[in-house]
Parts: structure tokens; sequence; C-alpha cells
């Protein structure tokens, strides 16, 4: 059941961090994995680490910020593979300018963290979509969110958590209206996971093991947590599973940056 042989499976933003882990364990459990990335040098060490696992890959050079790239690359799947059966929307991240609270943030800063970590979700969605739709065979799609998009964020991650609270509301819709054609759409919800993204903020074990006492587990995640529930919602396990959210966070059900934010300015 915990299976997506012989399907072909989109990763964006796959050539590090949790969406390479996503893209290894599809290609570990027999998918066809078509990854996604800007830097080639990630994509080519991308296709060698599936290969060392018996996988295959195709790679394509995507900035999912441009609509006309998204469209190429599930072009490149269609034409190399014949369809599309998993599309996981994970490039995204963090913005230089919108990474403050929000009496602070410009404009162009705001604009461009929708743009990534939003729209970009939606390129890739449609895209996925009329492929799985036109195909007849239905498909899955995963959004990758964060604990971030359940409350408030302040100090720092507010617009990157108002970004992903929207993509939410866009998983729910589409699920909702593509499920006539069999196609699932469904979002995972990390918590803190140690990846690139996260190195500045993680810089010593110290902070590593103070910010892991905010999770019940006692341990804050590693892309491969995030990867096994990929597999999970890519997979026919999941097959009656659409709309929904999964929480992969050691337990935490909250995000706890205002219990922070407010001890900081208690202790200041
Ligand atoms: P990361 O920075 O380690 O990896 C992100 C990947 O996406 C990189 O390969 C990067 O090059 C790529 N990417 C970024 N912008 C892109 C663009 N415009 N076009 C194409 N690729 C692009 O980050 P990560 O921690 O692995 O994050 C992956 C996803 O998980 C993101 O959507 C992030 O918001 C989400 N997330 C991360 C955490 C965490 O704690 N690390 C928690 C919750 C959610």
């Amino acid at each position: 059941m915990f299976d997506v042989s012989g399907k072909v499976c989109v990763v964006t933003g796959a050539g590090r961090g949790i969406g390479h882990a996503i893209a290894m364990i599809y290609a570990r459990h027999g998918g066809i994995v078509v990854g996604a990335a800007r830097s080639l040098d990630e994509l080519e060490q991308l296709k060698k680490d599936v290969e060392g696992v018996g996988g295959e890959a195709l790679v394509v050079r995507t900035d999912v910020t441009q609509r006309g790239e998204v469209d190429a690359l599930a072009a490149a799947a269609v034409e190399k593979y014949g369809t599309i059966d998993v599309w996981v929307n994970n490039a995204g991240g963090f913005v230089d300018g919108a990474m403050c609270d929000w009496i602070d943030v410009e404009a162009d800063a705001m604009a461009r963290m929708w743009t990534l970590n939003v729209s970009s979700y939606v390129y890739g969605a449609q895209a996925a979509a009329r492929v799985m739709r036109d195909g007849g065979r239905g498909g899955s799609m995963i959004f990758i969110s964060s604990l971030d998009a359940l409350n408030a964020c302040p100090g720092g991650e507010g617009p990157y958590g108002a970004a992903k609270a929207a993509i939410t509301h866009i998983m729910q819709s589409m699920a909702v209206e593509l499920g006539r054609y069999q196609i699932r759409v469904n979002a995972i919800a990390p918590g803190l996971v140690q990846t690139p993204l996260l190195e500045p903020y993680l810089a010593t074990p110290e902070i590593v093991r103070q910010r892991a006492q905010y999770y019940p587990l006692g341990r804050i995640g590693q892309p491969a947590d995030v990867a096994n529930a990929a597999l999970f919602m890519a997979s026919d396990a999941s097959s009656y599973v659409s709309g929904a959210t999964l929480l992969v966070a050691g337990g935490a059900i909250f995000n706890s940056d205002p219990i922070r934010y407010l001890q900081a300015l208690a202790d200041a």
C-alpha cells in the first residue's frame, strides 16, 4: 500500500532539504522522479542519488515563481512519461525583507512572499490538475505547508505564516473542485525541520535543544519525517484522503511563536 511503483512523481524544490527527501523516498518505493529546482548542481546530484538507489529521475531546472517554467516542467514530465500521477508543491520558504513584524513589511517583499509561497503552488496545482484530469487516471497533489499556517507568527514569520495559511484554503477548495476527477489534494504541515532553510536559525546544538522543548516528542523534525508523510499521501494508502492537512510536528498542535514572543518581551 505504501508504494508508488510506476507513478510519475513531480517534486519541486527537490535539490535539497525536504524536497530531496521526498524525491528519494519516492525513488526507493518505485516512483519515477521528476525533480525540479533552480540549481543545476543540486539537480545533477539528485539524479545521481536517485539512480544510486536503482531509480529513474528526470531533472528539470525550474523557477517555480515563473508560471511558464512550471508549465514547462509539467510538459517535460508528460513528454517523457506520458502522465503525472503525483505533484508535490514543496519549493518555498523565507523571503528577504518579509521576515519581520507586520508593521515593517514592505509591499514589494510581501508580494515576493506571496509569489514564492502561494502563486507558485497555484501554478503547479493547475498544471498538474490539467494533466491529471485530461489523462482520466486521477492523481495526488501534495502542498507542503507549515505549522505556521495554524496560528499567529509574531516576530518575523507573520507574512510567511499568512502565505502558508492561504495555501490551506486553496488546497481545500481544489480538493472539492477536483474530487470528481479522482484527484486528491492534501497538505502536510511540518513543524521545525532541520534543513538548509533553517541553518541560520539552528546554528548551535543549544538552540536546537531549546527549540525541541516546544515539541512534545522532544525533538525537532528531520526531512525524512516529512517524506514519510508524503509517501502516505502519494500512495494508495491515502486513497480516501483529500482536503486534509497532516501535521508532522512531533505532537505540536500549534505554532509556539506567540508564547516565545511574549516571553521575550517579558524578559526584556
Ligand atoms: P530548503 O531551503 O532547504 O529547500 C527548499 C528548496 O526549494 C531548495 O532546493 C530551493 O532551491 C528551492 N527553491 C526555493 N525557491 C525556489 C524557486 N523559486 N524555484 C524553484 N525552487 C526553489 O527548504 P526546506 O526547509 O526543505 O523547505 C521546503 C518546504 O517546506 C518549503 O515550502 C518550506 O516553507 C516548508 N517548510 C519547511 C519547514 C522547516 O522547518 N524547514 C517547516 C515547515 C514548512
